[in-house]
């Protein structure tokens, strides 16, 4: 079950690059190399002075969905992608009535 605590980026302020918290072990870094993320299931490590970046919460882009489902065929990960498009329509239906007050 895709918990929506885990739908976690890494900002950078430096170059604004967002990292996913979950980068599958793969030691990823933002474009300008003031953060780095290395993260999966059981931990996350963060590289990076602490003032140079920050954590935010937000859906996954549309765009990434299709990449995970493009990317897994097994049917765990579908129901993952499934969940996780389900929190970001959610999120657009949430800033529509925030648009219409
Ligand atoms: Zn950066």
């Amino acid at each position: 079950m895709l918990k929506a605590k885990k739908e976690l980026y890494y900002k950078c302020k430096k170059c604004g690059d967002e990292i996913y918290w979950n980068t599958h072990k793969k030691y990823t870094q933002c474009s300008c190399g003031a953060l780095a993320v290395d993260g999966c299931e059981e931990y996350v490590r963060v590289g990076g002075d602490a003032k140079n970046y920050k954590q935010i919460k937000k859906a996954r882009s549309k765009e990434e969905l299709k990449a995970l489902e493009d990317r897994f065929i097994d049917s765990y990960a579908l129901a993952l992608a499934a969940v996780a498009r389900e929190l970001y329509a959610k999120e657009q239906q949430e800033k529509e009535n925030l648009d219409n007050k």
